[in-house]
């Protein structure tokens, strides 16, 4: 098949086909290649090889052929010339940050990131005199504020998790590229199935391939997509020296899951927006946080930007923490747990869990509020949601 005619393929078929080289075994799935090393025909071979005159592999903290073969499939629906794969979606975060930075440079980020993502800029890269400020995500004149000369880098997550706030990627990218630094995505929530930040102008696409591409709550994974430039120069050649890198095994879990990813983040979506709606009705509720409901104030530029408004939804409740937290307790069906891009719904009260390590005062700013429930929707048939949803509606009296 002709080159031409792959870069023609739509979404759904790259999702299934790109990336893949079969051997002379003739196999139709994608195998697991489980080898540290690989063998070389000479010493010239050897010698071409690791000198990188020669490609092919080598060793596998930086070439894997199953590691690439998701790889390769992934950057083909992000649409991104370098995709690499990282043992986690923190590790694609610190891997993107200790290939593109160094001391002295300042981040601008979206204020109610990932916690983990915020200790990382905060208590660790701060420890190397890389500064971060935050600012309100959908500010973009805040943005702009905050720039610094030293600034390298803007990172944002769109939508944002739990409250599903949305920028503009095109005008984001402009503030980044007038100030000449990197705009960096996390595209977890939504994946390239919804959301293809590249195409926007981010410089970089990243994301934790442990939640909605792996989609089955079983292994943990990242991965960061852009320019060979930025992805295939200078990110590549801190993983491969660093090395945390993704394991063939979770390679292919990774890989066969972006086969049904299309088909899942569709699914996903539709429940999502038949919840949100009876939800949004319901006396309990004060109000609802997702972005494929018309009153969703970036509901217009959702429709724009993305393919889809994704499984996450919160929403508040009449009341405060003890309320949330009833409504949870009445749970039979739904998994309370934090973690979301799962088959299984799963439910969460974010000022306790997700972003109880914010102080009071970070929280408010961030709009988690103690009568906030978030839901992670999965694949179940939405009436039996709705039969569990009612037993916490029905708890709250
Ligand atoms: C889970 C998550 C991460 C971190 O990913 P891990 O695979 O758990 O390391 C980063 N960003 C977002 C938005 C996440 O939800």
């Amino acid at each position: 098949m002709s080159d031409s005619e792959q870069g023609s393929w739509g979404m759904a078929t790259r999702g299934v086909r790109s990336g893949q080289r079969r051997t002379a075994e003739g196999e139709q799935s994608e195998p697991i290649f489980t080898t540290s090393s690989f063998v070389f025909a000479s010493a010239e071979q050897a010698a071409a090889r690791f000198s990188g005159q020669q490609p092919g592999n080598v060793y596998s903290r930086f070439t894997n052929p199953t590691v690439a073969m998701f790889e390769q499939r992934l950057a083909a629906l992000e649409e991104g010339e370098r995709c690499v794969a990282t043992s986690s979606g923190m590790a694609a975060i610190l891997v993107t940050c200790m290939g593109l930075l160094k001391a002295g440079d300042h981040i601008v980020a979206s204020s109610g990131i990932f916690g983990s993502t915020a200790v990382l800029f905060n208590s660790y890269l701060g420890r190397f005199a890389v500064d971060t400020s935050y600012v309100p995500l959908t500010d973009l004149e805040a943005w702009r504020a905050a720039l610094r000369p030293s600034t390298r880098m803007l990172f944002v997550e769109t939508p944002a998790n739990p409250l599903a706030q949305i920028v503009d990627l095109r005008a984001l990218s402009q503030v980044a590229h007038d100030h000449r630094a990197v705009l960096v995505v996390d595209n977890t929530v939504c994946t390239a199935a919804l959301q293809q930040p590249l195409r926007h102008g981010a410089d970089i696409s990243l994301l934790s391939a442990t939640k909605y591409i792996d989609g089955q709550g079983r292994c943990l994974g990242g991965a960061v997509v852009g320019s060979q430039a930025l992805v295939g120069e200078q990110i590549y050649g801190f993983l491969r020296t660093a090395g945390p890198c993704l394991s063939p095994f979770n390679a292919w879990v990774l890989l066969k899951g972006l086969e049904t990813l299309q088909l899942r983040m569709r699914a996903h979506s539709e429940t999502a927006l038949q919840l949100a709606r009876w939800i949004e009705g319901q006396p309990a509720v004060e109000r609802v946080y997702y972005a494929g409901l018309e009153t969703h104030p970036q509901h217009q530029l959702a429709r724009q930007q993305q393919r889809g408004f994704g499984g996450l939804l919160a929403f508040e409740l009449r009341g405060g923490r003890e309320a949330a937290w009833r409504f949870i307790n009445a749970m039979r069906l739904i998994s309370v747990t934090a973690n979301l891009g799962d088959a299984k719904t799963t439910i969460t009260h974010p000022a306790t869990t997700t972003h109880g390590r914010l102080t009071p005062e970070a929280r408010a700013a961030a709009g988690i509020r103690d009568n906030l429930v978030r839901i992670a929707v999965g694949l179940e048939d939405v009436a039996d949601l709705q039969r569990d949803l009612q037993r916490g509606f029905a708890a709250l009296g």
